[in-house]
């Protein structure tokens, strides 16, 4: 049977495409990168923005013509789009022979007719990489229920790996030549929640080893040294859940990456009450401090969501210069989209008029450029190790430990750490020449 995989979304869904790829290779499936080549066609959807769930609806009419040409196959939609209840997606689209819930891949095993009834065939089922990054989700779902998001709905309660797990998933990746790791959750510092005290079993934590549930310290500190790996990232950081103790770790230890990502999604804390985001602008600042106290060039990243319901020109410029102050490395910026569900829309009125909430969204974009390019402009003539990801129209790509993109020519090959003189920057990236690598002793 070959089966195809179209997928969009966050890296949590990328990586919930790796690893039902390697269950469907392991059960002697072929990948096409061709849908039409396909016998089964599977959309792992989003639904965080209207866009997102727009995309996959598209998807889904031309899978439909598909079918109405003669082509025969199946379809199987997984993922944000599925809720706990999906007689109205059925009703839609009764074309779809099966929807499955983020994670849940039994029911799209048994739509290629494999049997994975017996436990042990997730746990022990990684994927084969393709790069030498890779996603690995150390806690499932979200708990926070900010009142304009999706994700509890669909993803479900935070539910935490054992550190045995993912050590066993991070071994596996870096014999076959991943160098980085990025450990994922909605609310990654919450790792350990959804553990329970106990013996070596899926879901429990050794309490042989603590007297504790484990954190993403203890995490870390547990596949640091796995043979092979030499950058470890995290994200997504929740300001209310970073401890001290946390980011001390992320200092210590010299394979973790000083990059954070911590959404603040808006710069008044009116706005944050609205949100139901659990922290005010002032506890967002001393978690932001206390990150800069103990690494003073830490990469800051954050989110904002521009146009929230209610948000007024003087909450919006709050937000604006909350920005210009912080001056963050990167910023992930998007107009609120109203998601059927939540609580923001069941309560509250979306009530700024989408040219307000475009014109708001292109003045963060450009204060965001321009900041972006002055902090990239101070590493001009600096050094920096990129991890090598690919080559593309004759220059090779990848990243440098804050995790900005650096393109580069010279020496180097995929999956190398080339250490490069950067000749020009701009907002979106650096630019330079590889330097000879150091001869060993
Ligand atoms: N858990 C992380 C956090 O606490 O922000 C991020 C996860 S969320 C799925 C990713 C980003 O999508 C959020 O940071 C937010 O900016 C954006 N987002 C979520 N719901 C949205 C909505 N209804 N409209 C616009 N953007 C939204
Ligand atoms: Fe959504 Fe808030 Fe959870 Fe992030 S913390 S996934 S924004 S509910």
């Amino acid at each position: 049977m070959k089966y195809h995989i179209w997928t969009v979304g966050c890296q949590m869904n990328v990586a919930d495409t790796r690893k039902l790829a390697a269950g469907l290779d392991r059960a002697g499936c072929i990948a096409t990168d061709a849908p039409e080549d396909a016998d089964l066609v599977v959309l792992n959807t989003c639904s965080v923005r209207e866009h997102a769930e727009d995309r996959a609806i598209g998807q889904l009419g031309r899978l439909k013509k598909l079918r109405g040409r003669g082509r025969e196959f199946r379809i199987a939609v997984m993922g944000c789009m599925v809720g706990p209840r999906d007689e109205d997606l059925r009703r839609r689209f009764p074309y779809v022979d099966v929807f499955a819930r983020p994670q849940d891949f039994a029911p799209v095993m048994e739509l290629a007719g494999i049997d994975d009834s017996g436990g042990e065939f997730w746990p022990t089922t990684f994927g084969e990489p393709n790069a030498p990054t890779a996603y690995v989700p150390v806690i499932h779902g979200c708990d926070k229920f900010c009142t304009y998001c999706i994700v509890p709905y669909r993803r479900g309660r935070e539910k935490s790996r054992t550190i045995d797990e993912i050590s066993r998933e991070v071994e596996h990746y870096c014999a076959r030549g991943v160098r980085e790791v990025t450990l994922l959750g909605q609310t990654v510092e919450a790792y350990g929640r959804g553990l329970e005290p106990g013996g070596l079993e899926a879901g429990r934590w050794r309490a042989d080893d603590r007297g504790r549930p484990p954190d993403l310290a203890d995490l870390m500190r547990a596949i640091h040294d796995v043979p092979g790996l030499e950058r470890i990232r995290f994200l997504t950081s929740y300001p209310k859940d970073m401890t001290a103790r946390i980011v001390d770790t992320v200092a210590e230890l010299p394979k973790v990456c000083d990059s954070f990502n911590i959404p603040v999604q808006a710069g008044d804390d009116a706005v944050l009450t609205r949100m139901r985001r659990g922290y005010t602008l002032a506890e967002y600042l001393e978690k932001f401090e206390m990150v800069k106290a103990r690494i003073a060039d830490a990469a800051m990243v954050t989110d904002i969501i521009v146009g929230f319901c209610g948000e007024t020109d003087a909450e919006f410029r709050h937000t604006y210069e909350l920005l210009e102050r912080l001056r963050f490395d990167k910023v992930h910026v998007a107009a609120y989209s109203p998601r059927p569900g939540t609580i923001a829309h069941r309560t509250l009125a979306d009530d700024v008029p989408p040219e307000v909430k475009q014109e708001r969204l292109q003045a963060i974009e450009q204060l965001e450029a321009r900041i972006s390019f002055e902090i990239n402009q101070r590493l001009l003539d600096s050094e920096q190790d990129v991890l090598v990801e690919h080559r593309r129209e004759g220059r090779w790509s990848g990243r440098n430990r804050a995790g900005k993109l650096v393109h580069f020519e010279g020496d180097a090959e995929t999956g190398a750490m080339v250490r490069v003189r950067i000749g020009r920057a701009t907002a979106w990236s650096l630019q330079g020449t590889a330097l000879p690598a150091p001869v060993p002793a």
